[in-house]
């Protein structure tokens, strides 16, 4: 068997084209804005925010930067959410993670407005989708859901095991395959005999963060197979948590690394931004 290559760059551009239509339409275009926060000089991060602006130029999104040195304070941080907090022309705040060691993580996302916050990271937007109530989800998370859905794959009843329990990945993506009826296993750590529960999995999603991790003795034959991570190999080429090649001949869908998840990552932060903007008229 070979899998059918999922190519999440070609999913993540119908949506993008789909919200520059809808703002155009509209007579959006620059009205809404979606501030990034860079703090430091990280090269990843640096190429992260700078893909995410791009997109929302590319949709007529305004995008407003801020590239603060690593000598930040927590303080000047959070006066700088306050204030965008309270900008009526903004309707989407992204604070680039990982952040310094000496500002707190936690403090800087519960500062931002919930309302605000586009990718999903706020306790009380975890916690309304973890009631089954959810208003802003998670970026990355929303991108698995659709790579799925877009294959026309039915969760229903599925066993969908979730490699990964981050706030940002593995947790909510755990909730929202619980709320399309599948019934989900989360991996860990300290997970003994990982293969032999990944080997059930209908659908294994994998966020760990570890090159070529899941090999074809993790997978049950025909698998819906989706690889979040990112990370470099041995010739310093981009690869993801699973070994393509190799899960390729077992799995039925595969994602991709690069090309695969990442794009529709941001995608769904555009997306979320239009979702803020439009709560916010309501
Ligand atoms: P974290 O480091 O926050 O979480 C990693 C998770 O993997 C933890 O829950 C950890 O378990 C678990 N883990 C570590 N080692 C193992 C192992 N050997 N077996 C099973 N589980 C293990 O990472 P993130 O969730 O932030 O990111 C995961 C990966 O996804 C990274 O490569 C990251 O770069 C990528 N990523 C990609 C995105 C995209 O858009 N494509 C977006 C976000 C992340 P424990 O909790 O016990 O420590």
């Amino acid at each position: 068997m070979s899998a059918h290559v999922i190519q999440g760059q070609k999913l993540a551009e119908a949506i993008l084209d789909e919200l520059k239509l809808k703002i155009e339409e509209k007579n959006l275009d620059q009205q809404i804005g979606l501030a990034t926060i860079l703090v430091g000089f990280d090269p990843a991060s640096q190429v992260y925010v700078a893909n995410k602006r791009k997109a929302a130029r590319r949709v007529g999104i305004r995008s407003v930067h801020y590239d603060l040195p690593e000598h930040t304070t927590q303080e000047e941080l959070l006066r700088l959410i306050s204030i965008l907090n309270t900008d009526p022309t903004i309707h989407g705040i992204l604070v680039q993670l990982p952040l310094a060691q000496h500002i707190q993580t936690d403090k800087i996302i519960e500062s931002l407005e919930p309302s605000k916050d586009v990718d999903g990271f706020h306790p009380l937007n975890l916690g309304y989708l973890l009631v089954g109530r959810p208003r802003v989800i998670a970026c990355t998370p929303l991108g698995v859901m659709h790579l799925i859905r877009s294959t026309g794959y039915n969760l229903f009843g599925k066993h969908a095991v979730v490699v990964g329990r981050s706030t940002i990945v593995g947790k909510p993506l755990a909730h929202l395959l619980l709320q399309a009826n599948a019934t989900v296993t989360i991996c860990h750590r300290f997970t003994t005999n990982l293969a032999e529960i990944t080997k059930t999995a209908d659908v294994l999603v994998v966020a760990v963060g570890k090159a070529k991790l899941i090999t074809k003795d993790y997978i049950k034959p025909g698998a819906f197979v989706v690889d979040v991570g990112i990370n470099k190999d041995e010739h310093n080429r981009l690869c993801g948590d699973v070994d393509f090649d190799d899960v390729s001949q077992v799995a039925s869908y595969i994602t991709p690394v690069p090309r695969g998840v990442g794009p529709l990552t941001i995608a769904m932060l555009l997306r979320n931004t239009w979702d803020n903007y439009l709560r916010s008229k309501t």
